[in-house]
């Protein structure tokens, strides 16, 4: 059994004042919520803020994005060292980070072992663009970033890797459109290509244990069908995630899937 797991993914979203308003609305919504894993990932400038608000909560804490490097000259960025100040998770390889800033699957690939090698729980994304899936070539891209996202990572999992590793089926299409993928369509990908390829690369227990989120335009009204799939644990949500009364829809449709 793979315990549910929703991630809040605000983006560059919300100043200080309004990251604590959010928490502080989120926590006694959540407070009772005890079968789901429940992370939120803010930007860095309120990382601190929400990590004083969650402190003592049932909710978790991550960053949008990191480097590799442990520390020096590297103006601009923020290492794996100090987001374990303050989080627990970090997503890498978001699609807007591959498509805007130029982020590639070696890349990813460093990030995900920094992460690792640092106490972090990365959440990788992946996912196929809209071209590519008319292209058919969802399971070729899909494959290629999970494959080469988890390069070399033998060893630094923890023996229940589904607490080491989480990634996020993201078809880059549904992102921020407000057109979600089926959940049969996004189970198929999840458990036909995500898992498969994680099997052969890391084997089945791995597989079995990792889980495996949907992301691309979940809301209150549509989570409860992609939780009910049992390939779909959870889900990294953006746009609901900046709204309390959304993402408390979200994270209680996982609570009673
Ligand atoms: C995301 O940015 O990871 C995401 C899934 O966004 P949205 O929920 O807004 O589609």
């Amino acid at each position: 059994m793979r315990t549910p797991f929703v991630a809040g993914n605000w983006k560059m979203n919300k100043n200080v004042a309004e990251a604590r308003n959010l928490v502080n609305e989120l926590v006694p919504e959540l407070r009772a919520v005890d079968n789901v894993d429940i992370v939120l990932c803010p930007p860095f400038t309120s990382l601190m803020a929400v990590s004083a608000v969650l402190e003592g909560t049932n909710i978790g804490l991550g960053a949008q994005n990191m480097y590799w490097e442990k520390s020096g000259a590297y103006t601009g960025e923020i290492s794996p060292l100090m987001l374990a100040e303050f989080c627990e998770y970090v997503i890498i390889g978001h699609s807007e980070r591959r498509a805007y800033f130029d982020e590639t699957d070696k890349s990813v690939n460093q990030k995900v072992k920094a992460a690792l090698n640092n106490n972090l729980h990365p959440i990788l994304c992946v996912g196929e663009t809209f071209e590519e899936n008319e292209a058919g070539r969802t399971e070729e891209i899909v494959t290629r970033q999970v494959q080469k996202g988890l390069l070399d990572l033998e060893g630094l999992f923890s023996e229940n890797a589904g607490s080491s590793l989480t990634i996020a089926y993201e078809p880059v299409w549904a992102i921020g459109t407000g057109k979600a993928a089926t959940a049969d369509g996004a189970s198929d990908v999840i458990s036909n290509v995500i898992r498969t390829t994680l099997s052969k690369k890391l084997g089945d227990d791995f597989s079995q244990s990792v889980r495996v989120l949907y992301g691309g335009s979940v809301k209150g009204n549509n989570a409860a069908e992609f939780f009910s799939n049992e390939e779909i644990d959870g889900a990294l949500v953006g746009g609901a995630s900046l709204k309390a009364s959304d993402f408390v829809l979200i994270v209680k449709a996982a609570s009673m899937s």
